[in-house]
């Protein structure tokens, strides 16, 4: 933790709980639904290892079940940081294989305290370096992780079921209520989070898509033969790892793949199927709420092709990497900023009035008027400046009422703009 902030006359630790980020950037009703989960499962946990619920834990085993998660942890600690920073996927958790296995072989506060100890662990080695990842939420999920073990461990215990041989009819009933139990427990805790949490998400938002869900299926059925092999014959534990590694090495792969057909190699921005995508979810949204419109802007660097001709296709390439700096820096988060190959870009702007987004446009076409761009190589330095933009304006619904409609009109206005002269906006 860094030292004091200095406020006013008083110095308040960065930790104090009137600093927390939960309360910018939470909703009351996620931060009211998120203490009840960490409040409820602290206190179950607390209840089950004081009262001893559910019978006496055998502690090789819960000392097994660390020990291994966290040796998981660590062997994928790269694949998991990359994972958490690309994305926000809330619903693949790989350590899933070692609370259904904690499950099956605990009672139930020992498996809500062997979540503790590996999200803890996962905190300090993981989350804690990702941006994208603020501690109000590692504590929720904390918390649902928490609630999804105790859930499936009390179920074996309420089922009369938790010391049934695994390699029994009875034990295979276990392994399977237990997962059960863990993963609809798991789902609900986690979509409800979602929904308090996000405006308007889809259903794959809130529960996962259908792949999602044979991944965690997947980590379930070897979290089943970790527990068996912990009591039949730990060694064979070791089968376990290699898949569970592979596997989540897959989802990291699939997400790299999944960023790279929506992204523009040349400037980070979104390619054309990619700002499509998302144009296309901003615009049906903008249609549910029936409230305000969105602006489309297509932007076109002006007489591009002399810096090309003049600097070469490599310092071209640097030039429209700087633009696309300039614009997203000229826009807002929510704003979705796209290239259309070329030296076109395109930018969706929810919820904006006629004013706003003329305003917007002047906003970028100067910005990138004081560009300086400053290339060096081995052949010396150059300096780029003097650059301009044309941009074409349209905004919805004025424009027309689907969104190709509206791209179409900003089209046509951009290529007013360079009628009559470039460098300005057009509506
Ligand atoms: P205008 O003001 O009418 O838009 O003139 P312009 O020169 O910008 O437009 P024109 O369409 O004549 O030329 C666009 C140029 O953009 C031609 C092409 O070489 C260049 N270009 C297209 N894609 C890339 C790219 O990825 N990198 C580089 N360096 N240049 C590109
Ligand atoms: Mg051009
Ligand atoms: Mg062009």
């Amino acid at each position: 933790m860094q030292g004091a902030v200095s406020q006013g006359t008083r110095s308040v630790w960065p930790g104090w709980p009137g600093r927390w980020a939960m309360w910018s950037a939470a909703r009351p009703r996620w931060i009211a639904y998120a203490v009840t989960c960490e409040t409820v499962a602290a206190g179950a946990m607390v209840f089950a290892l004081a009262t001893g619920f559910g019978g006496a834990v055998r502690p090789v085993w819960f000392a097994a079940l660390v020990a291994l998660g966290i040796a998981q942890a660590e062997m994928s600690r790269r694949i998991e940081r990359l994972r958490r920073w690309m994305s926000g996927q809330t619903h693949i958790n790989v350590t899933s294989v070692w609370y259904l296995a904690g499950a099956v072989l605990l009672p139930p506060g020992w498996v809500a305290l062997l979540a503790v100890v590996l999200y803890v662990h996962l905190w300090l080695r993981v989350w804690r370096h990702v941006r994208s990842r603020p501690a109000h939420r590692f504590a929720a999920s904390t918390a649902w992780a928490m609630l999804s073990c105790f859930a499936a461990s009390a179920s074996l215990t309420v089922a009369g079921i938790d010391n049934a041989p695994l390699e029994t009819w009875s034990g295979v009933g276990a392994l399977v209520l237990a997962a059960v139990v863990f993963e609809l427990v798991n789902i609900a805790l986690v979509a409800a989070g979602i929904y308090l949490y996000t405006s308007k998400p889809s259903l794959a938002d809130l529960i996962g898509t259908r792949e999602d869900n044979a991944f965690e299926l997947a980590t379930l059925c070897l979290g089943g033969l970790v527990a068996l092999a912990l009591v039949v014959q730990p060694v064979l534990i070791v089968c376990a790892i290699a898949p569970l590694l592979l596997l989540h090495r897959y989802l990291l792969l699939k997400q790299q793949l999944q960023v790279a057909a929506v992204t523009d190699e040349k400037t980070g921005l979104l390619n054309t199927a990619g700002w499509h995508k998302r144009a296309n979810r901003e615009f049906a949204r903008a249609r549910r709420r029936g409230t305000g419109g969105f602006a489309v802007l297509m932007i076109d660097l002006d007489h591009f092709k002399r810096i090309n001709d003049t600097y070469g296709h490599l310092t071209g390439d640097d030039v429209l990497a700087e633009v696309a700096v300039a614009i997203t820096g000229s826009v807002r988060a929510c704003d979705t900023v796209g290239r259309f190959g070329g030296e076109e870009f395109v930018v969706l702007l929810p919820a904006v009035g006629g004013v706003d987004v003329l305003g917007i446009a002047e906003r970028i076409r100067a910005t990138v008027g004081t560009l300086n761009v400053v290339i060096s190589s081995g052949a010396g330095t150059v300096r780029i400046g003097e650059l301009s933009v044309s941009i074409g304006v349209a905004h919805y619904p004025g424009a027309g009422d689907t969104l190709d409609c509206v791209l179409r009109a900003a089209d046509e206005a951009l290529y007013r703009a360079k009628d009559a002269g470039r460098n300005r906006v057009a509506l």
